[in-house]
Parts: structure tokens; sequence; C-alpha cells
């Protein structure tokens, strides 16, 4: 009988009642096979139709702050007025009377989106001008032009109407909403019956689930809005739900299969250290270094995430804790995302570190053979004992002899994989797990954490150093740049120095390198003759670029001209002012990196967005409020680019807290985008929606791990059929760890 049952749900879509071969072709362009497949394609909306109204009876409704919808055909679109208040006006019509629905933004987009007679649902709020009812931008969804919303062909219900992405594809295969509807409420109606619940009874009972079977057909067609919800998070609990049980089972591995290395965290080197430093460390670095030092003293290998704001001063924190493992006499692998951060890192450190009487190597990637050499035999040796680098430190041929601690620096810019190859280095050259520390500036909302490196322990440093002002942010336009040279001519009066920074982005990096050296050029020669300007770009050898910097760092150069190599990490407390030239092109977290370049001494620092016109009129226009709202059409690209420029700008002017910065920048770019989805880890999810489901992710983080403590191997009987799907689903996520 099961046989039967599993064959029939893997049955190819082909052989489904109203698919053909045609179709099915299509169909696989959305990997969609196998009924199974289809059954999971979930709507991505629903179509509100509970409460259609006529529209001559729109009049009656005395309630403006209620939601209506009508259905109507397009009877005419006009635009009238002058700018600025030019409108867009659509006259929607029914047998009952007709409407207008009116739009003051997107313009051009509204003129020409819809054609008169098609048929629109539309919903809104209703608004009175000059005594007369209309909608101001509705929502609008296009029905299929040969689709009159007739009940046969909405489908079993008046309610809630799904609406399915639709592709190229699905349309030259004729597969329009309506039949795509009907396909699957046929392939719900007869297969769903065979999908078995993997969740216990228990979980479901215990948090009030939805079943399986009930949340797939109510995805698909809901009668009422709860309906759609409480499917819709069925459908997201199981996703995040076997995500959470892949991190508890990897973490459980890390954790208990391996062995750490129990420090002695006594450590006589960072006494002397933290005794020497010309500042106090703050309250939440001290907080970080007891976590991470429990850990390390723990036989368990330690998984650590350290978050913190730029300047928040996770290099001591860091430092500290390669005290602790050099003095047990282990070596520390320390992995920078660039070569001028491992450069910088090295000069930092050995400074620090400068009468403790240890051996620090540098190892990049562009040194010359012979010393390279020697510096891997020290490694291998355990004659080094602090190894600082790049990716190069992950490469092949380096063996070390005793490495105990692993630091990777920002590592948003490294992949999961590279970490997980890193361990494994370090595995194969002392059969143990060191110890492990990760470090970002990136600050993510916790439950993103949670998603993202639930895998890991998190500690927070949410604190500057008492001494910092915060950095001003000032918004310049491009024809404002006599008063932006006067301000930078004051900076440097003070004795302070100041950055440039230029835009480069690989599209159009020819360009963009000229334009740097133009200015520079141009600041040298006509603008600021008296003063020393330096550049920096990435076409310059590591040298040339090491020269500029040790020049800069001792104030042999007033101005600093850059592409955005310097972007992270420089430190240098006299530079005081950071102009960044197109602040438009930059992403947010970016310009936040940037930013957080100055305003690391005593002085007040101040971040210049220079910005074209257009863009500065637009912030400044008081009362106007940008935000990237789900209602909001934005068909128009370069609309929607433009707006998103000045919400960065505006983020940027508004705060100075990195996790806002991070929020907003999120929002702006999607989960994908931001992490990089290859490099986060994270799965492409169906249903589940990183940015929505906080509680959610919470809840099933709370029961996958609880379910890995009380049956590690998912062997109970109550288990079986997640271990089941687990290991069809997730298998090929599981990189580090088998199910016993
Ligand atoms: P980030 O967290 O961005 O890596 P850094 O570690 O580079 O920050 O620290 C920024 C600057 O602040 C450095 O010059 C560092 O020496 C200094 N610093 C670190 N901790 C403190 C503190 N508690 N008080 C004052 N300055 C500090
Ligand atoms: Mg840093």
């Amino acid at each position: 009988m099961k046989k039967i049952f599993i064959k029939d749900l893997n049955t190819p879509v082909q052989f489904i009642k109203g698919i053909g071969p045609k179709r099915a072709e299509a169909f696989s362009k959305k990997s969609i096979n196998t009924v199974y497949d289809l059954i999971y394609y979930f709507p991505f909306d629903y179509l509100d139709l509970t409460e259609v109204s006529r529209i001559s009876d729109l009049k009656k409704i005395n309630d403006i702050s209620k939601n209506v919808s009508v259905i109507g055909t397009v009877r005419s679109i006009d635009i009238t007025g002058r700018p600025p208040k030019r409108q867009c006006i659509i006259i929607l019509g029914d047998d009952s009377g007709v409407i207008p629905l009116v739009f003051f933004q997107n313009i051009n987009y509204f003129k020409t989106a819809y054609k008169i007679g098609d048929t629109l649902a539309v919903s809104g709020k209703l608004n009175y001008f000059m005594n007369k009812v209309q909608i101001v931008h509705p929502r609008i969804d296009r029905i299929d032009i040969n689709e009159k919303p007739t009940e046969a062909n909405l489908i079993n219900t008046k309610g809630l109407i799904p609406k399915y992405s639709m592709c190229e594809e699905f349309r030259n295969a004729r597969i329009t909403d309506t039949a795509l509807r009907k396909i699957l409420h046929y392939v719900v109606n007869e297969y769903v019956p065979l999908i078995e619940d993997f969740l216990p009874e228990y979980i479901i009972k215990e948090n009030s689930l939805l079943s399986l079977q009930d949340a797939l057909r109510k995805v698909h067609f809901p009668k009422t809005t709860e309906e759609k919800n409480s499917a819709r998070i069925r459908l997201k609990f199981d996703e995040w739900f076997l995500f959470q049980l892949m991190l508890a089972l990897r973490r459980r591995f890390l954790k208990v299969q391996l062995p750490g290395i129990p420090f002695n965290v006594k450590s006589s080197l960072a006494r002397k250290l933290v005794d020497s430093l010309s500042f106090k460390l703050t309250k939440a670095q001290i907080r970080v270094i007891k976590e991470i030092a429990d850990d390390m003293q723990s036989p368990k290998p330690m998984n650590r995430l350290l978050q913190g704001d730029v300047g928040s001063g996770k290099t001591i924190v860091a430092l500290i804790s390669m005290l602790i493992a050099v003095e047990n006499n282990y070596q520390v692998a320390f992995m920078a995302p660039t070569e001028i951060l491992a450069e910088q890192h090295y000069r930092t450190i050995t400074q620090f570190l400068n009468d403790l009487n240890l051996n620090v190597r540098l190892l990049l990637g562009a040194q010359k053979r012979s010393f390279k050499e020697s510096i891997l035999n020290e490694i291998k040796t355990g004659n080094a004992n602090i190894v600082i680098g790049t990716h190069a430190l992950i490469q092949e041929r380096i063996e070390f002899a005793n490495l105990g601690l692993v630091i990777i620096d920002e590592q948003h810019r490294f992949g999961v994989e590279q970490r997980a190859e890193l361990m494994k280095k370090a595995k194969e050259s002392i059969k143990i797990q060191p110890d492990v520390l990760v470090m970002t500036a990136t600050p993510i909302p916790r439950t993103l954490s949670l998603t993202v490196y639930g895998d890991l322990d998190v500690s927070i440093i949410d604190e500057l150093p008492k001494d910092r002002k915060p950095v001003k942010t000032l918004l310049y336009s491009e024809s404002e740049t006599g008063k932006l040279y006067q301000f930078i001519r004051n900076i440097i009066d003070m004795g302070q120095q100041v950055y440039i920074i230029y835009p480069l982005i690989e599209e159009s990096e020819k360009m963009d390198l000229k334009a740097a050296v133009e200015s520079y050029e141009k600041f040298q020669k006509e603008i600021f003759p008296d003063l020393n300007i330096g550049l920096i770009h990435g076409r310059m050898s590591a040298e040339e670029r090491d020269q500029v910097m040790k020049a800069f760092k001792e104030n042999k150069i007033n101005i600093l001209v850059s592409t955005t190599v310097i972007e992270v990490g420089i430190d240098i407390p006299n530079a005081t002012m950071m102009v960044i030239e197109h602040a438009e092109r930059f992403g947010l977290s970016q310009l936040h990196q940037l930013r957080g370049r100055v305003g690391r001494g005593a002085e007040q620092s101040y971040c210049i967005l220079v910005a074209p016109n257009w863009l500065v009129n637009k912030v400044r226009k008081k009362n106007l409020k940008y935000e990237i709202s789900n209602d909001y059409n934005f068909n128009d690209n370069n609309e929607l680019e433009e707006q998103k420029a000045i919400i960065r700008i505006q983020a940027m002017l508004s705060t100075n807290d990195g996790f806002k910065i991070s929020e907003i920048d999120l929002k702006l770019r999607g989960p994908g985008d931001f992490f990089g989805t290859r490099q986060s880890g994270l799965p492409e999810f169906n249903i589940a929606n990183v940015l929505e489901d906080g509680n959610l992710i919470n809840l099933a983080r709370k029961i996958a791990f609880k379910v890995i403590e009380t049956d590690p191997q998912l062997r109970k009987d109550e288990h079986r059929l997640i271990r089941k799907i687990f290991l069809e689903r997730m298998k090929d996520k599981f990189d580090l760890i088998q199910v016993g």
C-alpha cells in the first residue's frame, strides 16, 4: 500500500488531468516535475474578494478607514494637472457605476500599465474629493483578459483567490491563472490525502499547528484570511524546523563529537597587555572577553560569533584571546578579508605585542617565494605563534604544528564553507577541534543571527568607547563644492586629516578609477596646491599602497583620495573627515562602514555625503517620508532605485546605530543579497521569510533543539518521519555531519 502512495506523489505532472507534454515542459522551468512539487508550489499572494462591493454602493460607505474592493473594467486613462500636481486618473466601471482611481506617484508607469477594457480587481481606502468618492493609489490586480470573474473560474471560493507566480514559459503553454488554479484544485483534492504528516502529534498539539494536509489545502484555497494565515504558519514552521534541526545537529556534532582544547585562561601575557593599554576596556568588552574565556576554558570547542559595530574595539578582544592560546603553547590563525586589512592587523598587533617577545607572522599571496617558504616552515615547526593572513591561510600547503585558535575577521565576507575548510585544516594538524571566533562588524538582528549563524554562540559588543563623539553626518550637493572645500580646509587647519572616497564598481571599473585619479590631480594642482594629497587604489601594488597608508598614518598626507579599497578596518584616529563622493552609488552598510573609519579619536568627526542636486533636493524636502512598502507598485525600476538611494541617504543622516542601519539595509536588499545566499548558508526557502518570521524562527528553533537533545539520531518512532524527510530534503546542505 505504502509504496503506491509514494509513487503517486512522485507521478510526473505530465500525467495529470489538464497537463500534457507541452505544459509539463513549461512546469519544469519552475522546477515543478512531480505532483508533489506542484502541491508545494504555493501562491505568492491572494486576491481578497471576500467583500467585493458594487461601485454604486461605495457612496453609502461612511467609514473611510475601511478597506473596500471592487471589480471593474478600465474605461479611460488620463493625465491631469501640471507638475508638481500632476496625476494619473484611471476610471473604472462596473454595471452599477464608475469610480476614479487616482495616482500621484509613478505616474508614467500607471499611464501605460493598463489598457482600456482590462478587468481589474482593486482595493484600497475611499477618499472624498469635492464630494465624490475616489480611491488613491489602490492595490490593483489585473484579472486575465479572457477571464470573467465568475464563480466558476474563481474555483469554489468567493473568498481568497490564490495568485501563483507566472513566467514566460507558462504563458506560452497557455497556463493562465485560471488554468493553474484548476490544475491545483484537482491535484490538491486528489493527492493531498496521500501526504503523511512528518510532525509528531505532540508538536502539532502543543503549538496549535494545523495538520499538514489541512495546511496544504488551505494554503491554496483558503476561505478566510485566518485559514490562509494558519496554513502559512504551519508551512513556514516546517521549513524553519528542518533548517534549525540541521543547525542543532551541526552544533551537537561540533560540541559533542570532537574534543576541544581546555585552555588555562589565566594568562599573564593577557594581563600584561591589558595593563599596558592607554585606555580602559569598556564594560561590553570585558563581558565578551569573559564569554570567550569561558568557552576557551571548556573542553568543548568554541564556536562563537563576536558582533560589534565599527570602532567598538573588537581587535583588542581578539588579541586577548590570542594571548591565552599562545600562553597554552598553541598557534593562532587570524584571517582577514583583504590583504590591506591583514597588513593593518599585523601592524597593530605587533605594536600592541611589542614587549611580549612573540613570533607574529604575516602571510600574503604576493610574497616572495623564498620568504614565504621560510614563513611556512615556521608555521609547520610551531615557531610562529600568531599567523595573520587572508584566505591564503586556507591554502592546501599550509601545515600548522598545533593550531588551537582560529579568528576570522569581518565574517560576512567569508562563506560558511571557508569557515568549515579552516576548521578541517585545524583538525588535520592537531587531531582535535580548535576554538573558532568569528568577528563581524555587520550587526544583524538577533533572530537573524540565530538563523544565519545558528550553529554559533553569539557575543555582542553593544557599547562604543566612552571618549568617542558620534560622527556628524551631513549631505552636500554637487553644486556646493565651494562650501565643502572650505570645510575641508578648516579641518586641515586644525591639524586633522581627510579621506575622500570615490565609488568603484566592477562594471565601470576603468571609468571609476579614472574619475578618482582625475580628482586627485585636480585637488593637488588646483584646489589645494599647498597641501599634500595622497592617492590609493586597488591597481597599485601592495608596497605602493603601504607607503601611502604609512605616510597618511604619520600625518604626512593631509587628504587621502581613494577608491573603496580602504573600506573596512582602517584605523587612523587623526583622520576626522570622511567625504564620500557619489554617495548614492554605495550600499547602506558600506556607507556606514566607511563612516566608521572616522570618529576613532576624541575630536569631533564628520561624514560628508556628496550626491547629485536632484537627489539632495528631494531629501531636503521636509515631510517627504520614503518607505519601502509591499503595497507600493514599483514596477518602474529606475524609480525604485532612486527611491532606495534616497532611503539610504536618509538613513545615514538620521542614525549612527549600526543595528538600525543593517535592518534598513536588509529590507532594501532582501536577505539573499544582504548575506549573499550562497555565503550565508541560508537555503532558498519556499515560503519561509527571514524578515517576517521572527517568532516562528525562535519557536522552531526551541523545538528542533529539544528534539535533537532528547533524540540525537532521530531513532524514536515518533521522529521516524522527521528523519526521513530531513534526509530527503536537507541532505545536500548537510556537509559536516551524517545523522548516525
Ligand atoms: P573594530 O571593532 O571596528 O575592529 P578596533 O578594534 O579597530 O574596532 O578599535 C578601534 C579603535 O579603538 C582602535 O584604535 C582601538 O585601539 C581603540 N579602542 C579599543 N577599545 C577601546 C577602549 N575601550 N577605549 C578606547 N579606545 C579603544
Ligand atoms: Mg576591525
